[in-house]
């Protein structure tokens, strides 16, 4: 699932190609992808794009005064920029936003279609959508740890709640907690003061390097190749492969259709944290799976 970096720098690509361009029309592939009735779609075609924003892992674009697009794109729903009008062909492409410029096209692998459209009004309408995490960036150190002992979690499920963090997933929540070299399976409340700030830095540090990479990676082009796995992370998707630290084989603990990784040498003191072992350990403070914690707010919302 796009995280906090690669929606960053999507929407540095969107303002890029967008800003003060009018929208001439949406077109939806897919039944499933528009979540909302009201404002309807016409109210925002035919108006200039104004500003930007990321809400959790959700791209906004405002067109016109109050009008909010805000897209989430799930698992496997990806961006892409194409020449005006281009044709929604295959499978895959789920919706068009049309510009004299060019079309923005989402598309959405797999048969499950998860990615989702939905139109808001307002700052207070964008703010309905919020699952109400910390800006990770924009946190000062001591709101940050104030926030994450609010209640004992596991570090993983804290670090990949949108209620507590904001814009974190499996894959940078693996890549924070070893930069950390801490525990997935450590509790929130049992870290010492020196631990949350060092889990508070990594956070910085592993945020912002992926931003500046993905940046230079798209070298002022439109970022396609988005992905979860990425050449260059220390742990995650790279189960049995030796850590770039201290060369141990990375582990795994599998749940649901995810996995965390870890390496046992810097993390965990050298021990194994068991799948079993590890669920009866945790009960229920392990996100079962992501997708269920990022639809906590619309399932609130009566799936409007
Ligand atoms: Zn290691």
């Amino acid at each position: 699932m796009p995280e906090l970096p690669d929606i960053v720098v999507y929407l540095e690509a969107l303002e890029a190609r967008l800003s003060g361009r009018t929208l001439d029309r949406v077109r939806i592939q897919s039944p499933f992808l528009l979540r909302s009735v009201d404002p309807p779609l016409c109210e925002a075609e035919g108006r200039t794009i104004r500003e930007f924003r990321r809400v959790g892992k959700r791209l906004a674009f405002r067109a016109g005064e109050e009008v909010w697009l805000v897209l989430h794109l799930m698992i496997a729903g990806r961006l892409h920029w194409k020449k005006p009008g281009a044709a929604l062909s295959g499978r895959n492409a789920i919706a068009a936003f049309d510009f004299d410029s060019g079309s923005l096209v989402l598309t959405e692998a797999g048969s499950q279609k998860r990615a989702s459209l939905t139109l808001v009004r307002g700052d207070a309408g964008l703010q309905s959508l919020d699952p109400g995490g910390l800006e990770p960036l924009d946190t000062p150190p001591e709101a940050f740890a104030e926030r994450l002992r609010a209640a004992n979690h596991t570090l993983k499920r804290a670090l990949t709640d949108p209620r507590i963090c904001s814009g974190i997933g499996n894959a940078y929540s693996d890549e924070i907690l070893h930069h950390a070299m801490l525990s997935p399976a450590a509790l929130t409340r049992k870290l010492s003061d020196t631990e949350v700030r060092r889990l508070y830095e990594s956070i910085q540090e592993v945020l912002r390097d992926w931003i500046a990479r993905l940046r230079r990676e798209a070298g002022g082009g439109f970022p396609e190749g988005v992905t979860a796995f990425r050449e260059g992370m220390a742990v995650h998707g790279r189960h049995g492969e030796p850590c770039p630290r201290c060369g141990a084989r990375i582990q795994r603990i599998r749940y649901a259709s995810n996995e965390t990784n870890y390496c046992a040498g810097c993390q965990t003191g050298g021990k194994l944290l068991a799948d079993r072992a590890l669920s009866r350990l945790l009960g229920r403070d392990w996100p079962r799976t992501l997708e269920e914690l990022e639809s906590y707010k619309e399932q609130r919302q009566g799936g409007a």
